[in-house]
């Protein structure tokens, strides 16, 4: 039996002996409810996990002990987050009116009802809050997002008009610009128009012998900062971040060759939110005498990033997607990418290539990892608590792969080829976390 993740809770198949995993499935919970889809007639059963080339798939292959060991992870949602509070008091006070006194999460709760009251959902009754609004509230709760607003795709080939998928707000900007190829199902559409307002896209079928990929640009300012470490020569901090994404254009790209065949413009609004992130940066006169140049120190910082990224997200139990990554200046001047030439590059925000080598010019990179929702869900200031075991353990995995320079494994997607003028990546991003590491004192969990 051949199956996706449809039977990985709650199936009884019956009489299987054993149970091969295509991949990790990005937690320890769902890779136990998957393997125990066999041996459930009291026979001892076999599990296999065959581990891809993908970063957390390599990290639980090297470490076991991770898989093994008791409990490492954390739901971590954070019930006071503002927008997950307000749709709880609203299917709350649909049940029971409020009462003056009365307490709901550790928020201000009066300010709350009386915010819903303003939006002419509730009333206020002397002491009691009533719902009066027409709609029941719980429809309108996602167990998937915060963010609202789905986009409907909608098939236009041969005059039919019938919606065959829907897109989360949050990817919608990055999957259906016009000319985008969007599959559902391994069969191509090709988006048409993209009704931004409307919250449409309008598909047609295509023969296209290429995919898309979007290029996109995120700039992030840092506005506040609640808790930092003060040592030098790097320091880790969370606070809030303003995000801004922009799609410029997209790829076009060959399938099985994986060659660029052609580029796309695309006009789209910016992505705007404001969430909350954890960084790090390192001083910038550490940061100069631990790299011969700027662009070595970039490297750095990419690799550092993509395998802090996937060791945070795996310490939290939240998918890749749920945290955004960026590594740039945090006040919105300039953000690093991975160059067409695989080296890592800093772009301002149209997209121009953004020269940091100018001595007179400062040069403070950090990584951000910031919550990949409006308002946040409480990831961010937990992994600053968390934050020695994360560069451990980033600084782990790079160690312990087998690659020479650098590989999607470790420091991810870049061309590791040895320039003799310029550090391999995996070298430059090892160099950026050793210096984290000694941004904090050891937390009780890498104790
Ligand atoms: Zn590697």
């Amino acid at each position: 039996m051949v199956s996706t993740s449809a039977l990985e809770l709650g199936v009884d198949v019956g009489a299987l002996d054993v149970c091969v995993l295509n991949g990790y499935p990005g937690s320890v919970a769902g890779a136990l409810q998957r393997f125990g889809r066999a041996g459930r007639r009291r026979r001892t059963a076999l599990g296999v996990l065959v581990a891809s080339s993908n970063l957390l798939d390599q990290y639980i292959a090297q470490h076991p002990e991770f898989f093994l060991g008791a409990s490492p992870e954390h739901a971590r949602v954070d019930p006071d987050q503002l927008l997950i509070l307000m749709d709880h008091i609203r299917c709350a006070a649909f049940e029971l009116p409020f009462r003056a006194g009365e307490r709901f999460g550790s928020e201000d709760l009066p300010a709350a009802l009386d915010y819903l009251a303003a939006q002419g959902v509730l009333h206020r009754e002397g002491d009691c809050w009533h719902w009066i609004a027409d709609s029941y509230p719980a429809n309108a709760v996602s167990l998937r997002s915060v963010a609202d607003g789905n986009f409907v795709v909608i098939d236009l080939t041969d005059g039919r008009k019938s919606v065959i998928a829907e897109v989360d707000y949050s990817s919608a900007a990055l999957t259906l610009y016009e000319g985008a190829i969007y599959m559902v199902q391994s069969t191509p559409w090709q988006v048409e128009k993209l009704d931004w307002v409307g919250r449409k896209a309008f598909v047609r079928a295509t023969r296209a012998d290429y995919y898309t990929d979007a290029i996109d640009y995120t700039k992030l300012k840092i506005l506040d900062q609640f808790a930092c470490d003060a040592a030098v020569p790097a320091r880790c901090a969370h606070g809030e971040v303003h995000v801004v994404r922009r799609v410029a254009g997209y790829k076009k790209i060959r399938y099985y060759t994986h060659e660029n065949v052609g580029y796309g413009a695309v006009s789209l609004p910016d992505q705007e939110m404001h969430t909350s992130a954890v960084w790090w940066e390192i001083d910038p006169q550490a940061l100069e005498a631990a790299f011969e140049s700027r662009y070595e120190a970039l490297d750095g910082f990419l690799g550092a990033a993509f395998a802090l990224h996937h060791i945070a997200a795996l310490l939290s139990l939240a998918e890749v997607r749920d945290l955004g990554r960026a590594v740039g200046d945090g006040n919105r001047t300039w953000s690093a990418v991975v160059g067409a030439d695989g080296r890592g590059t800093a772009r301002a925000f149209d997209g121009a290539e953004f020269d940091v080598g100018g001595a007179a010019l400062p040069f403070r990179p950090a990584v951000f990892l910031y919550d990949n929702y409006p308002g946040g869900i409480g990831l961010a200031a937990p992994l600053h608590g968390l934050r020695a075991e994360v560069v451990a353990r980033a600084a782990d995995l790079l160690a312990g792969c087998a690659c020479a320079s650098g590989c999607p494994a470790c420091v991810g997607p870049v061309l590791a080829r040895d320039a003799r003028d310029r550090l391999p990546p995996k070298a430059a991003a090892a160099r950026v976390l050793a210096l984290f590491a000694r941004s904090a004192p050891p937390s009780a969990a890498a104790r």
